[in-house]
């Protein structure tokens, strides 16, 4: 059964174009593996213009538009579905601020990155904005429905 499950949080997490071009995938990617949430979708994938505008419609006013729009759409992308008790305000944690000269070191962006526009990684800000945007970037039957065998020790 292939099937996005609606009761559990997810939270869409992305490797932006600059992270897939550092070859930083591996990194990051182990970082949620290692934290114990479940990986539910994943691709590799050239965002269009209008998904990247789409995604950040609430930004669309806000000066560095264009240019964000622009650095979405540079080159590929890594799009993620993870999913887990809390996933949404952990991986914000796991992620760091925006500006990533004041997100703490050990997150994602503390260690590995230097300018708000060059973050390396999106996560999303609320469970709603998780379904949102993984029904966004996933298409059906892009997702898999699966338990892993580590679960039980993690929870
Ligand atoms: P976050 O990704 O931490 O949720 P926001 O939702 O506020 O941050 O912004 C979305 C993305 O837009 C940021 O991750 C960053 O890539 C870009 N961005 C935000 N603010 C700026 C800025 N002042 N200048 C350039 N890019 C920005
Ligand atoms: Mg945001």
């Amino acid at each position: 059964k292939i099937v996005a499950s609606s009761e559990v949080e997810q939270s869409y997490i992305m490797i932006k174009p600059d992270g897939v071009q550092r070859g930083l995938v591996g990194e990051i990617i182990s970082r949620f593996e290692k934290k114990g949430f479940l990986l539910k979708g994943l691709k590799l994938f050239q965002c269009p213009k209008d998904l990247a505008q789409e995604h950040y419609k609430d930004l669309k006013d806000r000066p560095f538009f264009p240019k964000l729009i622009d650095y979405i759409t540079s080159g590929p992308v890594v799009c993620m579905a993870w999913e887990g008790d809390g996933v949404v305000a952990s991986a914000r944690k796991l992620i760091g601020a925006t500006n990533p000269l004041q997100a703490e070191p050990g997150t994602i962006r503390g260690d590995l990155a230097v300018q708000t526009g060059r973050n390396v990684v999106h996560g999303s800000d609320s469970p709603d904005n998780g379904k949102r945007e993984i029904a966004l970037w996933f298409k059906e039957g892009e997702l898999c429905q699966w338990e892993s065998v580590q679960t039980p020790w993690l929870i």
